[in-house]
């Protein structure tokens, strides 16, 4: 438990900051960097502006160019496993489109991410504590397009995947009737259900990369664990989300189905924005109901659950005025 208290020291919200590295053909364009760290803090960065001023951000913790999959697990750990006592945890990847929010929740198999590191931990675990917890572990995959909830877990090419909506259950939790909950046993399981809802995914899209960018893709994790030594039953969920893209769409874009979706994704992020920033000011009424994403959280969000956001950022000038936004958004929940 030693973990768990330190983050309730800290708070129950948390605020990450990762900036990716310069891409190859960033680098062959020339381009600069204008996120700069200071070598001696590990909580802050600075921007410079495009009228070369200097902005200061100051986070949980800064991961730079050179912090790899690992150093971003190694602090990600103690939030995550409280799932395991009983806690309701929340993992979100925040950021415009490019700055690595899958490559940080999913990564690659060279450089596997927060989600199968996270498993592959819990699995550790639940073994390390097997004579005196029985754990059962299962694992849903979502997306939300447009406010429409889709199961990724379920395969079918002939029929229109069936809409899911979020029902109140009686306890005050929300539930997703008939969302599946794959039972997993070990780390294949999940690569396999991984594997599954990606496919699933990309289905009726043309570009899977394009659309995935526009939709929330939500991984929860349930935890039922049981007390060997007296018994006492809990039932805990992991959410771990890559956001959709926080970019403002061009004008010229702005048009037909793309300014829908784009009209859908800033309630979406601003509706997490608003529940995140009044559950950290401890304000008397949260505002769960202005999106299906933070509706369908409601539950995991707030009272002694724990949150964390990454809020992701490209260091090249191009994207300067999306990374001040985001640091501006991060700025405002934390
Ligand atoms: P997003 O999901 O935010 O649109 P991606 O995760 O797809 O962004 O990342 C865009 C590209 O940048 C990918 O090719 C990814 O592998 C690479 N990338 C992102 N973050 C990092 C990082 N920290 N180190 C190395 N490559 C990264
Ligand atoms: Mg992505």
């Amino acid at each position: 438990r030693l973990y768990n208290e330190v983050i309730e020291l800290k708070g129950n919200i948390r605020v990450f900051c990762r900036c990716r590295p310069l891409s190859e053909s960033e680098i062959a364009n020339g381009s600069a960097s204008v996120v700069n760290f200071e070598p001696s803090s590990d909580n802050e960065l600075q921007v410079i502006c495009a009228d070369s001023s200097k902005k200061q951000f100051k986070f949980d913790h800064v991961f730079g160019p050179e912090d790899n999959q690992d150093a971003v697990f190694q602090q990600t750990k103690p939030i995550i496993t409280s799932v395991l006592d009983g806690y309701n945890v929340c993992i979100f990847a925040y950021g415009q489109t490019g700055t690595g929010k899958t490559f940080t929740m999913e990564g690659t198999p060279q450089h596997r991410g927060v989600n199968f590191r996270t498993l592959e931990e819990l699995f550790r675990i639940t073994e390390e504590r097997h004579g005196t917890m029985k754990y059962e572990l299962s694992v849903s995959m979502l997306e939300i397009y447009n406010e429409k909830i889709r199961d990724l877990l379920v395969e079918n090419s002939t029929q229109p995947t069936k809409k899911l909506e979020i029902k109140q259950a009686a306890e005050g939790t929300q539930e997703v009737p008939g969302l599946v909950e794959a039972r997993v046993y070990g780390t294949n399981d999940v690569w396999e259900m991984l594997k599954t809802g990606n496919r699933v995914r990309s289905v009726g899209s043309t570009c899977a990369n394009e659309l995935s960018s526009r939709s929330h893709c939500l991984l929860r994790v349930t935890v039922m664990g049981e007390s060997l030594i007296n018994g006492q039953r809990t039932k805990s969920y992991l959410w771990l989300v890559d956001l959709a893209g926080s970019e403002r769409v061009g004008k010229t874009e702005a048009e037909g189905e793309r300014l829908k979706e784009s009209q859908f994704i800033n309630k979406s992020l601003s509706a997490l924005g608003d529940v995140i920033s009044a559950l950290a000011s401890k304000s008397a009424h949260i505002p769960y109901r202005n999106s299906k994403l933070t509706h369908m959280l409601q539950s995991s969000l707030g009272g002694d659950c724990k949150t964390l956001m990454f809020v992701q950022v490209s260091p090249s000038a191009a994207d300067l005025g999306e990374t001040l936004c985001s640091l501006n958004f991060a700025t405002r929940v934390r």
